[in-house]
């Protein structure tokens, strides 16, 4: 069974006063249809955008570096909604039990779980639609903005898109409407003409439609709201105390009759910190990113490598918020570098030294730490999205 989605674009958007259709915006740096079409990557086997001629080069440049996996069409964009979801369904060829999913490509912040109770909601029922239960009082006005009547709130739903329909049902129906000249605002309106059952599943507050200027803005402040999600991190790392090596911890030189072995310059503070914001970001660990085989991390100062590890982060679109380090040594005594270290961390990563904790202890003389057999490291970090 496949799923068709068919993405309506094909609004002028003119409560929006912009100068391009609204679709054609972006929203933190990214144009409305491309979130929209992104929304059904992992559902759609074959989509039809339809939208008007003189937009398409443009919505296909903004779709560009999706990646999309599945065949994308156009068709026409029509006069009303109506004709333009028939324009969208005839340009279709699916079999009966396939689903159709329509969708306003005005609505960029549709979720996955949304998607998935429509479809299967679909499945199940033939017609299904996402809908948010009324939870003010609305009323109906007659003539002069006097009110008839209050509708009972229990039942009222504030409906969305996708509205999904298996195939054999949307299609005879839409036709037989657009034959009769029967006029419908959303799809599931067709069905209800003849009567067909409609399915209710839960929508989502955030799935809202760009429609007015200030929706540009609620869009963004729900989305900023989702990326400033944090994830945890933690690092940890253990290196040999041997004679003839410089003891460099978080990029500080500390004057010490031992030091650190290792291929790098062994600062196992820093190696602690680097593997926390890679794990944060589930991006493995710094023996992957920096493998100890390799001749150019020899003896390299682990300042740098934290920088790499920042790009790294970076380039998959995190970036660190703060972190805090222990270090666990029997001697020497760590805390007159502490201040120093810090410092050389928030320096190397751009921060605030607020964000930046490095503490110092002791194993009251048990263990490796304790026997001065080698140091040890903790470190946990936050990260956040890009924005
Ligand atoms: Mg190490």
């Amino acid at each position: 069974m496949k799923t068709y989605v068919i993405m309506l674009a094909g609004g002028k958007g003119e409560r929006m006063g912009a100068p391009v259709n609204k679709i054609l915006l972006s929203v933190c740096g990214k144009p409305v249809i491309a979130r929209s079409v992104e929304a059904f990557a992992s559902f759609a086997d074959e989509m039809v955008i339809v939208a008007r001629p003189e937009d398409r080069p443009v919505i296909l440049s903004a779709l560009e570096g999706l990646g999309l996996s599945f065949p994308l069409r156009f068709a026409e964009g029509g006069n009303t909604r109506q004709q333009s979801v028939l324009n969208g369904l005839r340009s279709i060829s699916p079999d009966a039990e396939d689903t159709v999913l329509i969708h306003d490509a005005a609505r960029c912040l549709v979720s996955p779980e949304t998607i998935r109770r429509v479809i299967e909601g679909t499945a199940e029922s033939g017609a299904c639609i996402p809908g948010i239960p009324a939870s003010s009082t609305y009323k109906v006005c007659g003539p002069g903005s006097f009110v008839s009547y209050t509708p009972d709130r229990s039942g009222l739903y504030e409906i969305q898109t996708p509205q999904g329909f298996r195939a054999d049902i949307i299609l005879p129906a839409s036709l037989r409407a657009a034959e009769e000249g029967i006029v419908c605002t959303d799809d599931a309106g067709v069905l209800e003409h003849y009567r067909i059952p409609v399915k209710v599943v839960r929508g989502e507050p955030a799935n809202i439609k760009l429609t007015e200027p200030e929706d540009l803005n609620r869009a963004r402040n729900i989305l900023e709201g989702a990326v400033s999600a944090l994830r945890i991190g933690m690092g940890y790392d253990v290196h040999r105390l041997v004679e003839g090596r410089k003891l460099i911890l978080c990029g500080v030189e500390i004057p010490f009759e031992l030091g650190l072995l290792g291929h790098s310059d062994a600062d196992v503070a820093l190696h602690a910190l680097m593997d926390a914001m890679l794990g944060a970001c589930a991006l493995g660990d710094i023996g992957k990113h920096f493998p100890d085989r390799d001749d150019q991390y020899k003896g390299i100062s682990s300042l740098l490598l934290l920088k790499k590890t920042a790009h790294i982060l970076d380039d998959h679109g995190y970036v660190l918020y703060n972190a805090d380090i222990t270090i666990a040594a029997q001697k020497p005594k760590l805390l007159p570098y502490i201040a120093q270290m810090r410092e050389n961390i928030a320096a190397a990563l751009g921060l605030p030294v607020e964000r930046i904790s490095v503490k110092a202890t002791t194993t009251e003389q048990l263990g490796f730490e304790g026997r001065m057999e080698g140091i040890s490291s903790y470190a946990v970090c936050t990260v956040t999205a890009k924005k």
